[in-house]
């Protein structure tokens, strides 16, 4: 089946560049340091969701806002080689696409500057410049790289299935919470939202808490130790284990999660719920058996046996 005619899935959200140097120890303040290795790779919240969506045989549509630099129309051709629609990703001239500055010391200690850049930029007019898509889409997505307002706006024109990752945690978000079919938050996100010290022992009193604020169901990731969700027609905490694994990167884990949920509730249409959950936590369970963020999202032929 060719991946138009399937579900639209559609992001609004960050892309990052990330620029990483490895060298024995970090640098100190002035210094000039000789370091041993060097990688570019593609990040960003939105972005990565999207790519793992997709990889999955999504059908995938990104909003986002790009600079008008190298890595900007490196990001778009990539985002298209990975088989996403890109006719909403914008250039805003004059400022950069958003980047980290990683330095990786050999004992794992790393220093990260974050420019935001044009992820900033992305505003309520391009919402509306969208509308036509976002009211289309089955799926919309949104997370917190990029302005607050922005995916607000884009939560009120969408009648179908709403996803917000409330990452990286922020408080001043509850206006957005009754618009959401589903909340998913990691431990410290969920921690930040309910003034509790959130962990497997008391997600179910988080859980409940997060319910109050009116989303339909809530998610809270828990690393190895999987995910926990309630929903407002049945508010027991149900406990979602993953496979016991050595991790080796569990970089962009959370949204390898959130891109697989998707595509298990709108494009394979697993049921139920516990069942969605599940699936997605072992896509992002694969996730952190590889190096990288989006390079170790699995493939829907790494993970299907049969054609969808
Ligand atoms: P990140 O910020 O690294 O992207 P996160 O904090 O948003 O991740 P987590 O709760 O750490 O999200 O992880 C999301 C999912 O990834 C988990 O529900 C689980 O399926 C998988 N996962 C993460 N860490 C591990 C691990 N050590 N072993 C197995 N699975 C893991």
């Amino acid at each position: 089946m060719p991946k138009s005619s399937l579900p639209k899935i559609v992001i609004l959200g960050s892309c990052c560049v990330d620029f990483a140097t490895y060298a024995p120890r970090l640098p100190k303040p002035g210094e000039t340091l000789i370091g041993n290795k060097f990688t570019t790779s593609f990040g960003g919240k939105g972005a990565n969701q999207c790519v793992a969506a997709s990889r999955l045989g999504g059908n995938t549509f990104m909003i986002c806002r790009i600079g008008d630099d190298e890595s900007g129309i490196k990001y778009k051709d990539h985002l298209r080689d990975e088989g996403v629609d890109v006719t909403h990703v914008w250039i805003t001239p004059g400022i950069s696409t958003g980047v980290a500055l990683i330095a990786v010391a050999d004992n794992g200690e790393n220093q990260i500057v974050i420019v935001q850049g044009a992820n900033n930029h992305l505003s309520v007019a391009d919402v509306e410049n969208s509308a036509d898509l976002i009211k289309s889409a089955d799926i919309l997505i949104g997370q917190l790289e990029t302005p607050y307002e922005t995916t607000l706006a884009a939560f009120k024109l969408n009648n179908g299935i709403k996803l917000f990752n409330a990452a990286p945690a922020k408080t001043g978000i509850e206006e957005i919470l009754p618009f959401c079919t589903i909340l998913c938050v990691n431990e410290s996100e969920a921690s930040l939202l309910t003034n509790l010290d959130v962990n497997i022992s008391n997600a179910a009193i988080a859980l409940k808490k997060l319910l109050d604020t009116g989303c339909e169901t809530v998610i809270i990731t828990l690393g190895a130790n999987g995910a926990v969700y309630a929903t407002k027609n049945n508010l027991q905490c149900i406990h979602v284990l993953c496979e016991n694994v050595l991790p080796v990167d569990t970089t962009g884990a959370g949204d390898a999660f959130v891109g697989a949920l998707a595509t298990f509730l709108v494009t394979h249409k697993i049921q139920p719920l516990h069942q969605i959950i599940g699936a997605a936590c072992h896509i992002a369970t694969i996730s952190v058996t590889v190096e990288g963020t989006q390079n170790s999202y699995p493939t829907k032929n790494d993970v299907f046996t049969k054609e969808y």
